[in-house]
């Protein structure tokens, strides 16, 4: 089976098996675990954030985070399509009370687009609090969001006094694709989270970046929510070791991601190369999305669907060149 529903299927490499089995540990939970704090420190830094938490998953990094923008019956402004909105089995309405409401677009969006949405302090609205951003765009097929949109949507915000959350769990992705480090990506942000177990193939874990002040806040939404760990450096050497070594493949997967594009837009998918800038690939087909699945499926590709008729392909870290070819192999006569 070739397996492109999500780069989250890769398995641990013996020399990530190796520096967990070796994690020096301790108790998360009263702050000793070594190997956490050095994920932590090192992934602030890398952001450019004062400080940052260690949690299990992406969808527990981006609710702490919105927590930390916004109180029950206030808003947050996300870009359509947002992963924060549509993928998080409705956590920040359900767990905070927190009310998203979409910025128009197709997740990317600029000042003006955000102007439009932004209200006065009038009674009878929900207090706007925060804009969250997505970089790269995984709804949209894994699109990078514009530094210069990004920049002056994030001043806007600010201006106006709401926060600025930014849903990086594949901001390693927008950084190899532009050339920009995580920190400039990141500088327009307060809050950003960041995924090691998606392109960079560690098994577990993301982390939650804020400013300093707001530890202490952090810490306990993170225990509200289950996610205060006790030998968790196991997990954290994981997430240092994709980051040491597993960072600058990231490239291989774009490449491959083209090719994938390239190959069914020749072998007549509707599928537009020039739009893939990651490593996800968006394609419509011609008869329901399940049936296109089950039937790619039975020709040995695993893929996910995104819409009616919309299909996800996502290249990662366990395929090389011949899975991508075989791949297009397989789906060519499925039209
Ligand atoms: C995968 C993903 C997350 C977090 O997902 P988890 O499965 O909870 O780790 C958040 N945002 C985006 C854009 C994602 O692709």
């Amino acid at each position: 089976m070739i397996d492109l529903r999500s780069d989250t299927v890769t398995r641990p490499t013996p020399g990530m098996r190796e520096a967990m089995a070796s994690a020096e540990v301790g108790d998360d939970v009263y702050g000793e675990d070594p190997t956490v704090a050095r994920l932590e420190a090192q992934v602030a830094e890398l952001l450019g954030k004062e400080s940052a938490l260690f949690v299990p998953s992406g969808t527990m990094a981006n609710q702490i985070g919105l927590a930390l923008h916004a109180h029950s019956g206030e808003e947050i402004l996300a870009g359509a399509g947002a992963h924060l909105a549509l993928y998080e089995s409705g956590a920040a309405p359900g767990l905070w009370g927190i009310q998203l409401t979409p910025v128009p677009g197709d997740g990317r969006f600029d000042a003006d687009a955000l102007r439009e949405m932004l209200r006065g302090d009038l009674f009878y609205y929900a207090k706007q609090r925060a804009v969250a951003f997505e970089n790269t765009h995984n709804h949209s097929g894994g699109r990078v969001f514009p530094q210069e949109d990004l920049v002056d949507a994030a001043a806007l915000a600010r201006r106006r006094g709401l926060g600025v959350h930014l849903d990086g769990a594949r901001l390693w992705n927008a950084a190899v694709a532009t050339g920009l480090d995580e920190a400039t990506l990141a500088a327009p942000a307060d809050t950003v989270s960041v995924c090691l177990s998606k392109g960079l193939g560690a098994p577990v874990g993301s982390v939650i970046a804020f400013p300093e002040a707001r530890r202490a806040d952090a810490l306990r939404l993170r225990r509200r929510l289950g996610g205060a760990m006790r030998q968790a450096g196991i997990l954290a050497a994981a997430g240092l070791y994709a980051l040491a070594h597993h960072r600058s493949d990231l490239c291989e997967d774009h490449r491959r991601a083209r090719a994938l594009a390239e190959g069914l837009a020749a072998s007549g998918h509707r599928c537009r190369p020039q739009d893939v800038e990651t490593n996800i690939v968006v394609f419509k087909v011609s008869m329901p999305a399940p049936e296109f699945l089950e039937r790619a499926r039975e020709a040995g590709v695993l893929l996910g669907a995104i819409g009616p008729q919309t299909i996800r392909a996502v290249t990662h870290r366990d395929l090389d060149d011949g899975a991508i070819e075989a791949a297009v192999g397989a789906l060519a006569p499925l039209r």
